[in-house]
């Protein structure tokens, strides 16, 4: 058994993107009613009015995770990754309540405030893990960050914060390898902008076939340049795969990777849109599905870094599936 720390906040309702918009407030609440159903959190759930059905497939787990809640950080953490540009336009595009990137990146007063803290979850949940060995940490989280580039918000995402707390982890840790493994059905573009010309982040993205999905990217011939070349591999994965297709992914590409590079944390981008009811998408990931990419994460996590895996929430749009699939995911990072 792993001690895990479940890292939220009810204020991750208070980044408002609009009714429309399948990154919503309420993907926070279907999570935090399903960790305490599957008994994995026993604190008082801080949105008893929420309604809404799991079916009959939640799972029921003998396992406890730590509930720890964010502190308000520094806004220029941000620059560890991003421009000053990038810190400027999300202040004041919130302030006003911009639409960024075209059309499909929302904001409000508190998104400048609330992306910062669904940044230091990220940080909180490092550091939980950094503090000793055979700890694991999941943030629950929003707004997410993976498609975020180093000079731009975009696609739902503010700021990358699983980038920023890779390099958060190098300098407060003073470790050199990092690996980012990012099972979004999205490709992770901001991610790989982030390091795809730095050797010391592996960064490892399975995704949707780029030529059938947003944002396009992630083609397997991109593999990273200069003394990044070869520690970005993209997974491109065809519409329709399920379980079967990503375990091989992992087995014959994935953990392999991880093993030439070895890693001293191992950080995870878990979107859940990879499920075979998500609207978003076309992959057909089961519940259990969710539970061996997990699985397979967390032995390479035991067997290359001393079992430390942090896991930061990117996105998952169908709330019962949400739900379900995050209840598993922290499962087997307890087990
Ligand atoms: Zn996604």
């Amino acid at each position: 058994m792993k001690s895990v720390a479940f890292v939220s906040s009810s204020r991750f309702i208070e980044h408002n993107t609009g009714p429309a918009h399948p990154e919503r407030p309420d993907r926070i609440r279907a999570i935090h009613r399903a960790v305490r159903l599957a008994g994995l959190i026993n604190t008082p759930d801080p949105f008893p009015e929420f309604q809404i059905d799991f079916g009959p497939s939640l799972i029921r787990s003998d396992l406890r995770c730590e509930s720890i809640e964010p502190d308000p950080i520094d806004e220029r953490t941000v620059l560890l990754v991003h421009t000053p540009s990038v810190l400027e336009q999300v202040k004041r595009g919130s302030a006003r309540s911009a639409v960024l990137d075209g059309s499909d990146t929302p904001t409000c007063p508190a998104s400048f405030d609330i992306a910062l803290l669904s940044l230091s979850s990220a940080l909180t949940a490092v550091d939980y893990v950094m503090a000793s060995p055979d700890r694991r940490a999941f943030s629950c989280a929003r707004p997410p960050g993976h498609h975020a580039e180093v000079m731009r918000p975009m696609g739902f995402c503010l700021f990358n914060n699983i980038a920023i707390a890779a390099r958060h982890a190098q300098k407060l840790y003073d470790i050199e390898r990092v690996a980012i493994v990012d099972f979004d059905v999205h490709h992770g573009n901001g991610t790989q902008d982030a390091f795809e010309d730095d050797g010391r982040v592996l960064f490892i993205s399975l995704h949707q076939h780029p030529s059938t999905l947003y944002p396009g990217t992630g083609h397997e011939h991109e593999v990273g340049h200069d003394a990044g070349r070869g520690t970005t591999v993209n997974i491109a994965m065809n519409p329709g795969a399920g379980d079967d297709a990503y375990d091989r992914a992992m087995q014959q590409r994935v953990i392999p990777a991880l093993e030439r590079f070895k890693p001293q944390l191992l950080l995870v981008s878990a979107g859940f849109d990879a499920h075979t009811s998500d609207p978003l998408a076309h992959i057909d990931l089961s519940d259990e599905g969710f539970s061996m990419l997990t699985r397979h994460l967390c032995q390479a996590a035991d067997s290359l870094c001393e079992g430390r895996l942090a896991s930061i929430l990117e996105g998952g749009y169908h709330l019962p599936a949400l739900g379900r699939c995050v209840a598993r995911h922290l499962h087997e990072l307890a087990r």
